[in-house]
């Protein structure tokens, strides 16, 4: 198999997920993943930024005791500056208003890598989902053009960003501007994303969910063909289901795809020991 384990799930922990970690370690071990990364939602859901950590941690770390391959992770969502400033200072996003701004707004993950290691984090995962370059992002309508600068440009701030371990669903998009046509992103954008990964030495993660379900024959295999060419440059590939409601294994479906732009077994990485934060709990 090419897929042997898996660094982005979300368990119950998470505001938006409610698998069970009872469920996530039976199905793991039956699948024969040999690590498991828990990967819950942090900086944007709550006031304070750390969202479910504190209850995260405390279930991953009771759960480690019979079950040592489970990691834990966190996912960070970039943020708007703006916003995080109003957050930070009134304790509330109530009442949170949009600034005008000539420029584009600033990126922003709310929390510190020290805090994340506090809670025993082992690792991140940095993944754009939504627009922050503008007021109210969330909820413009589609446009193809401004979306692939503001994902460049997230995912270019990512890649540079010391609280970053994997590069988390590349280009997924809930708006799905590109995923009729994948080439519709100018090649330069990847190559300079990959040199930044490279040079970070950081992973990226092929994820099954949001690029894979649902998807075109076509798109599937020219995102494929992207994650493998990011890996023959030699950044390491991790896997990602991202499962939120129930822990499945797609791996036959998924591997047709990923055996036929080369990909064999031993190209997918595991987060090495050494690139692991050490927590302190
Ligand atoms: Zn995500
Ligand atoms: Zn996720």
């Amino acid at each position: 198999m090419i897929i042997n384990s898996d660094f982005h799930i979300h368990s119950e922990y998470s505001y938006d997920a409610s698998l069970p970690l009872s469920e996530i370690a039976e199905n793991a071990k039956s699948f024969g993943f040999r690590k498991i990364g828990i990967t819950d939602h942090v900086n944007f859901n709550d006031k304070s930024f750390l969202g479910d950590l504190a209850s995260s941690a405390k279930g991953v770390g009771e759960f480690r005791k019979t079950h040592p391959e489970i990691i834990l992770g966190v996912e960070l969502t970039p943020i708007e500056k703006p916003e995080f400033d109003y957050i930070a200072k009134r304790g509330t996003r109530e009442g949170y208003i949009p600034p005008v701004s000539e420029k584009l707004y600033e990126i922003e993950l709310a929390v510190t890598k020290e805090q994340l290691i506090e809670h025993g984090v082992r690792y991140a995962i940095g993944a754009a989902h939504w627009r922050v370059d503008v007021p109210n992002g969330r909820k413009l309508p589609a446009d193809r053009d401004a979306e692939i600068r503001e994902w460049y440009r997230q995912q270019m701030w990512l890649a540079n960003d010391p609280r970053v371990t994997v590069l988390g669903h590349p280009w997924w998009n809930p708006s799905g501007v590109w995923y009729e046509d994948f080439s519709v992103i100018p090649r330069s954008m990847h190559m300079d994303i990959a040199e930044s990964l490279l040079k970070n030495k950081k992973y990226v993660e092929y994820n099954s969910s949001g690029l894979f379900d649902n998807k075109s024959e076509k798109f599937r295999m020219q995102y494929a063909e992207f994650i493998r060419e990011l890996f023959e440059m030699g950044i390491p590939v991790t896997y990602g289901s991202d499962s939120h409601k129930q822990y499945i294994d797609k791996r036959t479906e998924v591997e047709k795809v990923l055996y036929e732009v080369g990909f064999r077994e031993g190209d997918f990485s595991e987060i090495r020991d050494e690139d692991l934060w050490v927590a302190e709990v």
